[in-house]
């Protein structure tokens, strides 16, 4: 008899023996793995650990530095995958399941720690939006940024997604700089404890980041206050039970089951390549993980007449394609579900399902023929086994098929008579993590996103052009928001550096510009500015320092220059080459000058030309044109740099400058961001060399 470890203070820690430990057991045969308990766990202590040392180390690191460690922690799974995959089988996935699993959750990491180096700055805080002027003279500046939480992320898992179900709250909570403390569900809590000890061994998580309690955690929710979180995953009843359990002053976000859905369009009919994409998809939402998915299509919406179709074209894809097995055997194509207590829940599901109405059209609940990992065919018992069910409602306005969640190979078939009564059926889900929709009518389309989409987290178009490539129905991707309203949870996961937001606080601050830019590390227009020493194109990133700047000479505009871009380029636009029709323009007082030529001016009044530690110029940011030119005028251009963001992997960094042009009256013609490429280090002589 064994019992799983946790992960807590930096260290194994291995239960009391408990007699009233789970037991958890292989989904195939049934051999116990493994007894999962916390008896004698000074939960208190773990959390203590999270916010006495998780936090202050954590709290050193810097968002690039942090996201570094999530690419070796990324690098250092995907060596050791074959390890979670074995692990997982005895779970019932197949290899392909382990991709949206393991793979998936490694490919979170790899994905936030790319945004994070490209998308987040170089310090701790995060600006949101623009600054504000909040005084004429510019001297008072308002502006919002996000800071970090003051205490641990607490996650509470369900047993679908052992791997990315928990990496993928892991990683967004590890960037903002919390604290994490996993608790995975019971049934592959082991797959849980396999990741984490991988993470362990590479000896990169700062002490306190992350901590692993294997069971169950009375008392542990009435531990957290302000500053802390907890992002659940699992039913809509037991999400319930906890979010009234945890203080008003916790976040709390739970992602829950949802009776997601699948819209054939009515352009959809048999025959087109929508129609065979719909069958495709529908087949790998009933099969993949045995359909033990949140985002698994659960109602298939069709038109009116066609579940005959519908349900004849699944039987052969099944009949062809599915094998039903261990996981460890040959060719098998579905695994059991997790448990057969859990074989047991969906079928009493489905019992429900048939009592409500349902007629079961594909499959049935019996004890399937199996494939055994020796390679023998027949009945097994102690495997938690089950084979695709469809089942078809005539009245799609009955209740139980938009409440009811068998959550495993099982999906109901209801029809629609026109696009806005598929809308309705969508909507007695009560909200949904995903709807997806084959159709490729760019009318259907938009009619059906009008009226659904709000009640949707997410909605996949699936049609001819996209069938290839799509990342499919029930599979978010850390680009994307994952979560719905509603029935759904009412949280929001993923959706790139958003979610790292989830866990900072979004925060106003007034003051001078000065004060500004110390605390956000972002020049601010009126703080100090040193334009009197060496030409900041001159200085590498260890040298340059925000604030340095450029003032340039100040260059005469003439009709001459302006003929001549214009030729030059091309563009002749009437502003520039007709004094009367430029004149008779609102905007303009006669031919003025390009507004590309003054930005090409200016680069040539601010640069410094011979070769440098300024490598490139690889971007215009904000560009606007203020005050127009007119032969005769002067300008002049401020650069001062605004922003410097190293990259930890690189010798360079980027160097984003402020640019303002004026005119001979001091004003504002043009304004606009330089981004450059800068190298970290530069010696003089290596120009030489
Ligand atoms: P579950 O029974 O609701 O359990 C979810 C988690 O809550 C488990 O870790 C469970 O731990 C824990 N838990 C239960 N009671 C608790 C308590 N009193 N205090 C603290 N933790 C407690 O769900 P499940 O059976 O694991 O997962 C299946 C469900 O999750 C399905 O309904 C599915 O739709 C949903 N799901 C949703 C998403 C999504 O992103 N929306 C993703 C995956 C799954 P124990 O296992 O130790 O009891």
């Amino acid at each position: 008899m064994s019992f799983l470890p946790s992960y807590v203070r930096d260290a194994w820690w291995l239960p009391e023996p408990d007699p009233d430990a789970a037991v958890v057991r292989d989904a195939s045969t049934g051999e116990e793995i493994v007894r999962v308990t916390t008896r004698g766990l000074d939960l208190a202590g773990v959390v203590e650990h999270a916010r006495r040392v998780g936090q202050p180390r954590l709290g050193a690191l810097t968002f690039p530095q942090r996201a570094m460690v999530l690419k070796n922690l990324a690098i250092a799974l995907n060596d050791r995958r074959e390890e979670l995959y074995a692990l997982s089988m005895r779970a019932g996935s197949t290899r392909r399941d382990s991709l949206s699993d393991i793979d998936g959750g490694i490919g979170v990491l790899f994905t936030y720690s790319s945004k994070a180096r490209r998308e987040l700055p170089a310090g701790t805080v995060v600006l949101d939006g623009p600054v504000e002027p909040l005084s004429k003279d510019g001297s008072f500046l308002g502006r919002h940024v996000y800071t970090r939480l003051a205490g641990v992320a607490l996650q509470i898992n369900a047993f679908n997604f052992p791997v990315w179900g928990a990496l993928e709250k892991f990683a967004p909570a590890f960037l903002a700089g919390l604290p994490t403390i996993v608790k995975p569900a019971t049934p592959t809590a082991y797959i849980a404890e396999a990741w984490v000890r991988i993470a362990a061994d590479t000896g990169l998580l700062p002490p306190g980041a992350l901590q692993l309690v294997s069971g169950g955690i009375p008392g542990l929710l009435d531990l957290l206050d302000l500053g802390d979180t907890v992002g659940f995953t699992g039913s809509a009843s037991t999400a319930e039970r906890l979010r009234v359990g945890v203080r008003p002053s916790v976040r709390f976000t739970a992602e829950t089951d949802s009776i997601n859905a699948s819209i054939l369009g009515p352009d959809a009919l048999p025959g087109t390549p929508e129609f065979d994409a719909y069958i495709r998809q529908l087949l790998t939402e009933l099969t993949t993980k045995a359909g033990q998915k949140c985002t698994a299509i659960r109602r298939a919406i069709v038109p009116a007449g066609l579940t005959d179709a519908v349900a004849q074209a699944l039987r052969e894809k099944i009949g062809a394609r599915v094998v039903v097995g261990d996981p460890r055997a040959d060719g098998v194509t579905m695994g059991p579900v997790v448990s057969l207590a859990q074989r047991d829940e969906v079928r009493r599901q489905v019992d429900l399902l048939r009592a409500a109405g349902g007629r079961i059209v594909v499959g049935d609940t019996a004890v399937p023929e199996v494939r055994r990992a020796d390679g023998t065919t027949g009945p097994a018992e102690d495997g938690a086994f089950l084979s695709p069910v469809v089942l078809a409602f005539a009245d799609a306005t009955i209740p139980a098929v938009h409440e009811l969640e068998a959550f495993g190979p099982v999906a109901s078939i209801v029809e629609y008579g026109d696009v806005a009564e598929a809308a309705d059926i969508v909507a007695r889900g009560g909200g949904s993590l995903v709807t997806s929709v084959a159709t490729h009518d760019p009318g259907v389309a938009t009619e059906l996103l009008t009226r659904m989409g709000a009640m949707n987290g997410r909605v996949l178009f699936l049609d001819r052009d996209d069938a290839r490539t799509s990342t499919g129905h029930g599979a978010p991707v850390p680009h994307l928001v994952h979560g719905g309203p509603g029935r759904a949870g009412g949280g929001e996961e993923l959706g790139g550096i958003r979610s790292v937001l989830h866990y900072m606080q979004r925060t106003a601050v007034q003051g001078s510009p000065r004060m500004l830019t110390a605390l956000t590390g972002v020049w601010h227009p009126g703080a100090d500015v040193d334009a009197s020493g060496t030409h900041p194109f001159r200085k590498p990133l260890s040298d340059l320092r925000i604030g340095d700047a450029v003032m340039s000479e100040e260059r005469t505009v003439t009709l001459a220059d302006i003929e001549m871009f214009a030729r030059f380029t091309g563009d002749t636009f009437y502003a520039h080459m007709d004094e009367t029709a430029a004149a008779a323009n609102p905007f303009f007082p006669g031919r003025v000058a390009h507004g590309y030529l003054l930005v090409s001016w200016a680069a040539g009044l601010f640069v410094d030309p011979a070769p440098g530690p300024v490598l490139a110029n690889s971007g215009l940011e904000n560009l606007r044109f203020v005050t127009p030119v007119s032969p005769g005028d002067r300008i002049r251009v401020a650069l001062t740099a605004k922003q410097i963001t190293p990259r930890e992997t690189d010798d360079y960094g980027e160097v984003r400058w402020d640019a303002v042009i004026r005119n001979q009256d001091d004003a504002v013609v043009a304004q606009y961001d330089v981004l450059t490429l800068v190298a970290k280090t530069w010696q003089p002589q290596e120009v030489l060399v």
